[in-house]
Formats: C-alpha cells, sequence, structure tokens
C-alpha cells in the first residue's frame, strides 16, 4: 500500500518545525529517518495530513559529551551511534548493544530520538534511555522542556509528547572506567526485535558488585529497570546462592505477555537464561579490564 495524501513541510530549524506541527492542528507528523513512520504511513496504521521533515535542520546529528552526560541530538543515526568512538568509550554497553539493531540499510536512516519517540517495547533504544537516566529534551510552541524518560514513555508505542511539540535531544549517563557490562537478547533473526533482552552494568569493588543497574526489556509493554533484582546483587559477589536470589526477584517482578512469538512461560524462561548471560559478563568485564 501507499500513504493517504498529505502536505510536505521541510523545515529549516526546530521552531519552523514546531510552528509546521501546531499549524496542522494535531494532525502533523515528524518524519526522521522514516524506518518506523513510513511502514505505519503505507500500511495507514498513522494517516498525517501534514508530514514535517526535520532532516535539513542543522545541529541536530551531534553526540556530545559534558562532564558525566553524554547528549544525543535528534537527526543522530543508529549508524554514528553503533560506531561513534566517545559512546564506545564512556558508555560501552550501549556501542554493544547498538550491534543489535535492525540491518545495515536501516540503521543508515534510522535515528536514536524517532526511536525512542517511537516507544516500542521491544527496541534497544528506548531500553537503552531507561537504563541510562535518559532525560528528553522537548521543544513545543510554549517554549521548551526537559522529561525523565520514566516520564516520557507511557507505554507501548505511546509517550507524554504533544501534537505540536518534537524532541531534539536526549542526554544520558555515562560510565566511570572500570564500569563491567553485559547484554544479551533472543531475536528469531539477527537485527530483528527481540523476544526479550537484559542488560546489566556494575562495578567491582573489593570482590563485590557496587552500582548494579539491571533492565528487562520486550517482557510486557515497556522496558524497565528492576530494583529488587539490582538489591539482590548489590554488595555481593554474584555466586550460585546470590544468583538464585537475584533470579527469584527477577520472576517475581516480571509479568510476561504473549503472543504470536512467544508465550509468557518461554519469555520467563528466556529472562532468566538472558540475565544469567547478562550478569556473567558484567562481572567479567568489570574484573578483567576497565573499558571494553
Ligand atoms: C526491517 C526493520 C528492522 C528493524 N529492527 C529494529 C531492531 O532490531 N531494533 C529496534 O530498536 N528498531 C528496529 N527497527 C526500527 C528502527 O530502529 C527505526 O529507525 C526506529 O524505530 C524509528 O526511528 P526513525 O528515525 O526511523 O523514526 P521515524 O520512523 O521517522 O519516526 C518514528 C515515530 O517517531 C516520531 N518522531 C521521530 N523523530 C521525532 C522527533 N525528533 N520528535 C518527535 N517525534 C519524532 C515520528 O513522528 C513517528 O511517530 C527496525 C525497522 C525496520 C524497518
Amino acid at each position: 500500500m501507499k500513504p493517504a495524501l498529505l502536505s510536505y513541510h521541510c523545515a529549516t530549524s526546530i521552531e519552523d518545525a514546531v510552528a509546521a506541527l501546531a499549524a496542522a492542528g494535531g494532525d502533523g507528523k515528524i518524519i526522521a529517518g522514516g524506518q518506523s513512520l513510513m511502514p505505519m504511513m503505507n500500511f495507514r496504521l498513522v494517516r498525517p495530513s501534514v508530514l514535517v521533515d526535520i532532516n535539513r535542520i542543522p545541529g541536530l546529528d551531534t553526540i556530545t559529551l559534558r562532564g558525566n552526560r553524554l547528549g544525543v541530538g535528534a537527526l543522530v543515526r543508529h549508524r554514528m551511534t553503533a560506531s561513534d568512538e566517545t559512546i564506545r568509550s564512556h558508555i560501552p554497553i550501549l556501542h554493544g548493544v547498538m550491534q543489535h539493531v535492525a540491518h545495515l540499510t536501516v540503521r543508515n536512516r534510522g535515528t536514536f530520538v524517532g526511536s525512542l519517540c517511537h516507544a516500542d517495547p521491544a527496541a534497544e533504544m528506548p531500553m537503552m534511555t531507561q537504563f541510562l537516566n535518559g532525560t528528553v529534551h522537548v521543544a513545543g510552541p510554549q517554549g521548551r522542556r526537559q522529561v525523565a524518560v520514566g516520564d516520557f514513555i507511557t507505554g507501548s508505542l505511546t509517550t507524554d509528547l504533544a501534537s505540536d511539540e518534537m524532541v531534539y535531544e536526549v542526554d544520558l549517563d555515562t560510565f566511570p572506567e572500570g564500569t563491567g557490562w553485559g547484554f544479551h537478547e533472543f531475536a528469531r533473526r539477527h537485527g530483528d526485535y527481540a523476544l526479550a533482552a537484559v542488560a546489566v552494568t556494575l562495578e567491582r569493588e573489593a570482590g563485590v558488585a557496587r552500582r548494579v543497574r539491571l533492565a528487562v526489556m520486550g517482557l510486557d509493554d515497556r522496558s524497565r529497570r528492576l530494583a529488587e533484582v539490582e538489591a539482590a546483587l548489590e554488595g555481593e559477589a554474584p555466586d550460585a546462592a546470590v544468583l538464585d536470589r537475584a533470579l527469584a526477584a527477577l520472576q517475581a517482578n516480571i509479568t510476561p505477555n504473549g503472543d504470536l512469538n512467544a508465550s509468557p512461560e518461554y519469555r520467563r524462561h528466556l529472562a532468566n537464561v538472558l540475565a544469567k548471560r547478562a550478569i556473567a559478563d558484567a562481572w567479567a568485564r568489570a574484573g578483567e579490564r576497565s573499558r571494553t
């Protein structure tokens, strides 16, 4: 199928894009990479009357380190995120995660921020924004505002963005030297959306894990950090007994969905297997060298 009739506006600035959205009276859509929007328009699942193209707005394709935070502009493509040296050295888990995202052609166009705005519960970028305490920078007719990612993603494919607002940047935590990380996902084919995934970071101090983060994705309507699992690992070396407690906490705090691809029981099984692998990798990486 092809999209329904629409008009097209090529924005020259953030303010111009926001004005075009406002003029569309709630019926406009930003297009960034188009990798999720175009299929949805072709199937007529969305029918905007105006497409606001942000690809020509200068200055949105930058990755900027500011102290212990990293800003990712609205036109940073997956290809850039996957190969950027600042990300590789300051957020090595994000570098690792990006190797799982889609295929070359999709990565050349798709944007980190576009994926966040699309808010697919099985997508890696919203998960990483959660995991890295992301702050979402939003521009609208009334000015600019910042939203914590936990308030930005409100459910599967839904966000708190108004119809006349756009996201121009998201900023993320970086990690100190020595942080270990692990990320495992299961997808039917490489580059497909994951049926389940687990991300872990930790530091290793005097033989125990500190500042543990653990998040899951693909199990229900959004990715989330699991504080109870993090607490089970915090201050411990992940031996068999600690792992058993952590996995019990994991199972107690997830409610996986069933669909055509996997039953809830199968997703539960995947969550355990992937968590074990991610914890083991994070522990080994923290121990063997400071950064990978
Ligand atoms: C074959 C294929 C495989 C894929 N595999 C994966 C995968 O394994 N993992 C994964 O995570 N993703 C995958 N994707 C999705 C891909 O990552 C998309 O690039 C991403 O979901 C959307 O980014 P985009 O820049 O293309 O956004 P678009 O498609 O342009 O937009 C998506 C939505 O976000 C809105 N939007 C975009 N940018 C902004 C902005 N700055 N401000 C406000 N709203 C905005 C749009 O209006 C639209 O509603 C796949 C896609 C395809 C086609």
